[in-house]
C-alpha cells in the first residue's frame, strides 16, 4: 500500500539509494519460493534501516522477526567491526534461507539466529542492546516493548515497523481485529512511556524511532 501518489512514491526511491545486488537476489527468491512475500522490507524500506544501523554504529542489534534475511542484512550493514545482530524467528522452515544469504554477506559470523517464539527467547537473552529492531506478529508488539526495554542501552534506538497497519489505526476497529487492537495500543505505549522519545515516520507502512533517554 502507498500513502503517497505512486509517482512520487517512484521519485523518492529514484533518488534513494540502489538496493544492493545481494539483497535483489535474496529478494527475488524469497518471491519465487516463500509465503507472503510482501512481509520483506525491500529496496526503499531497507535502505532506510541500513542508513538509520550506519548512524547508531550499534555493537549489538536483536532483531524480533526475521523472515528472510532481508531486514538482518540492511540493519547489519552498521554493525561495529566486531558487532552481532541477534535475530529471532518462530518459522524454522526459513532457517536455512537465511543462513544461506548470510554467509553469502560479509556479516555471516556477525549474525546469530534463534528459531522459536521471541516471547520465550528474549528473557534468555542477558544482553543489552543499543538498537533494536519490532517486526514480528503484531499481537505481541506491547508484550515486546516491555521485555525489550529493560535490554536498550540509555540512547539506544528501538525501530518499530508497520505502525500504521496499512492505514487500519484510523478506521473503526473491528471487535475480532487484534493486531489492529494491539497496534494502537503499542502506538500509545511508546507515545506515553516517559523512557524513551518517539517520532512516528510515514515510511511505507509505518515506521516508528524511539530513543531511550540516558
Ligand atoms: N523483518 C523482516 C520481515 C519479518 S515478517 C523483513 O523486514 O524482511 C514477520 C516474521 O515474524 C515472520 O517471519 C514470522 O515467522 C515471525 N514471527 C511471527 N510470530 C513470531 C513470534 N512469536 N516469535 C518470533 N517470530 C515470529
Ligand atoms: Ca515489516
Amino acid at each position: 500500500m502507498h500513502f503517497i501518489p505512486e509517482a512520487l512514491d517512484d521519485y523518492v526511491v529514484n533518488h534513494s539509494e540502489n538496493e544492493p545486488e545481494l539483497l535483489k537476489e535474496l529478494a527475488r527468491e524469497t518471491f519465487q519460493k516463500i509465503l507472503q512475500p510482501r512481509m520483506l522490507s525491500g529496496h526503499y524500506q531497507g535502505r532506510v534501516l541500513s542508513l538509520l544501523s550506519k548512524l547508531i554504529n550499534p555493537k549489538n542489534i536483536l532483531e524480533i522477526g526475521t523472515y528472510t534475511g532481508y531486514s538482518t542484512l540492511c540493519l547489519a550493514e552498521g554493525l561495529q567491526k566486531k558487532g552481532v545482530i541477534h535475530t529471532i524467528d518462530i518459522n524454522e522452515e526459513l532457517a536455512d534461507f537465511q543462513r544461506k544469504y548470510f554467509d553469502k554477506s560479509p556479516f555471516g559470523e556477525q549474525i546469530i539466529q534463534y528459531v522459536g517464539n521471541a516471547l520465550d527467547i528474549i528473557p534468555t537473552l542477558d544482553i543489552k542492546f543499543d538498537l533494536i529492531f519490532i517486526d514480528a506478529d503484531k499481537e505481541n508488539y506491547p508484550n515486546y516493548f516491555k521485555m525489550v526495554i529493560d535490554k536498550l542501552n540509555p540512547g539506544g534506538i528501538l525501530l518499530s515497523d508497520n505502525v500504521l497497519w496499512s492505514g487500519k489505526v484510523i478506521e473503526p476497529l473491528q471487535p475480532d481485529d487484534l493486531s489492529t487492537k494491539a497496534i494502537l495500543e503499542y502506538n500509545t505505549l511508546l507515545k506515553e512511556d516517559e523512557r524513551i522519545e518517539t517520532i512516528l515516520l510515514p515510511i511505507r507502512d509505518g515506521l516508528t524511532i524511539s530513543r531511550k533517554l540516558d
